[in-house]
């Protein structure tokens, strides 16, 4: 038997104390009677969902929202008991197995609610009810409210436990247009309950609007990239602790004269001899090619600058300037080394998208492990 360790040199830490941490700093500030509603979905933004639902407690979080059905049978599978909440999609045939697996559906619009009606002549279902307050995707708009009402009417075998709607901009305090989304939902909220209609709970805010404390006394909050310690605002010091650290190990390190081509397309050249180190990982783990030429790797502390493209399963970098690199020496592409940091912020603004985005795709090639 072997670990994944004795695999390869190249694995993402993920601290389980650190995201401990973040939740108690997350719900601490929050208002009385609101509450957590982890937001595990995609793999836990590539963090892990299962080993990360196993550390939310029920007295910390409420519920664990995941995108996909398949996301929460899994967590289910794993021996999870928390409720879940799924908040994408389902088709007609998989709501009897959302129920079966006491999985609660985040029902996305009037199509949808069609369907857990006819579920529901035959049994007890209860549901939670999105509002599209301005977002444009998912969630029941004004002008479909008749209509479900009457849909809720007509099966008494529904119990709606909160409605809940998400925010488009929250990351920028200064766009009104969350002022504007939070009165279309109460709007709205007050529509459903003038027709008798009244859901216990509500849930608007994300990461973001949570961060800012932009929640109301006994809503709860749907928070998924705070939780990784990632910053929350578009331009901000929201951020909590970063809990992944993506790590390698140099597995060539050459001397080079000046004038020497570092891989494909010829794209870098050394202007002096250099020392360059090959390192074990590449695009098909996640590192993105748009990082040729265009990123930091941390070595002994120090930053050293990928040179050349990344290829599919090696990337190559110039440590002439970081301090003694030798063979075998850890490099940490996303993360701490030292006192030196490269944030998911930093890739993802150098790839031109958002650190969503950068955890999501580091791949299953990487072992994810736990401390
Ligand atoms: C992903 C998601 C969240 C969590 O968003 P963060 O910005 O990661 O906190 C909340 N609500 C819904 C509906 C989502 O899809």
């Amino acid at each position: 038997m072997f670990t994944a360790r004795d695999l390869r040199p190249t694995w993402a830490e993920i601290g389980l104390a650190a995201f401990g941490r973040n939740i108690e700093a997350i719900v601490r500030p929050l208002p009385a009677g609101s509450r957590l509603i982890a937001v595990l979905k995609a793999d836990a933004y590539g963090h892990g969902a299962i080993e990360l639902a196993k550390r939310c407690g029920p007295d910390r979080v409420a519920m664990i929202a995941t995108a996909l059905l398949e996301e929460a049978l899994e967590l289910r599978r794993a021996g999870i008991e928390l409720p879940l909440l799924v908040l994408g999609p389902l088709t007609e045939s998989q709501i009897p197995i959302a129920l079966e697996h006491n999985v609660t559906v985040g029902v996305i619009g009037p199509e949808e609610l069609e369907s857990v009606c006819r579920v529901a002549r035959d049994r007890e279902i209860t549901i939670h009810l999105k509002l599209d307050s301005g977002m444009g995707r998912m969630g029941v708009i004004e002008s479909e409210m008749q209509r479900v009402v009457e849909l809720i009417r007509s099966a008494p075998r529904l119990r709606i436990e909160a409605t809940y709607t998400h925010l488009a901009n929250a990351g920028n305090p200064s766009d009104p247009y969350l002022e504007q989304q939070i009165a279309r939902f109460d709007r709205m909220c007050d529509e459903l309950r003038r027709a008798g209609l009244t859901a216990p709970r509500h849930h608007l805010a994300n990461s973001a609007a949570t961060m800012r404390g932009i929640v109301r006394p006994g809503d709860f909050v749907r928070v998924g990239l705070a939780l990784f310690g990632a910053e929350a605002l578009d331009v901000g010091t929201s951020r909590l602790e970063p809990i992944l650290r993506w790590r390698t190990e140099i597995a060539r390190l050459k001397e080079l004269p000046a004038g020497s081509v570092i891989g494909y397309g010829t794209t870098f050249r050394t202007s002096r001899p250099s020392r360059i180190a090959t390192l074990p990982v590449g695009y098909a783990d996640g590192y993105d090619r748009l990082l040729s030429n265009n990123a930091d790797v941390l070595v002994r502390g120090r930053r050293a600058p990928v040179v050349g493209r990344v290829s599919m399963d090696l990337v190559t970098v110039d440590v002439t300037d970081a301090g003694e690199a030798r063979f075998g020496d850890e490099v940490v592409l996303l993360g701490q080394q030292g006192g030196e940091e490269i944030p998911a912020e930093e890739l993802a603004k150098r790839t031109g998208t958002i650190s969503y985005e950068v955890f999501c795709r580091i791949s299953r090639r990487v072992p994810r492990i736990y401390k």
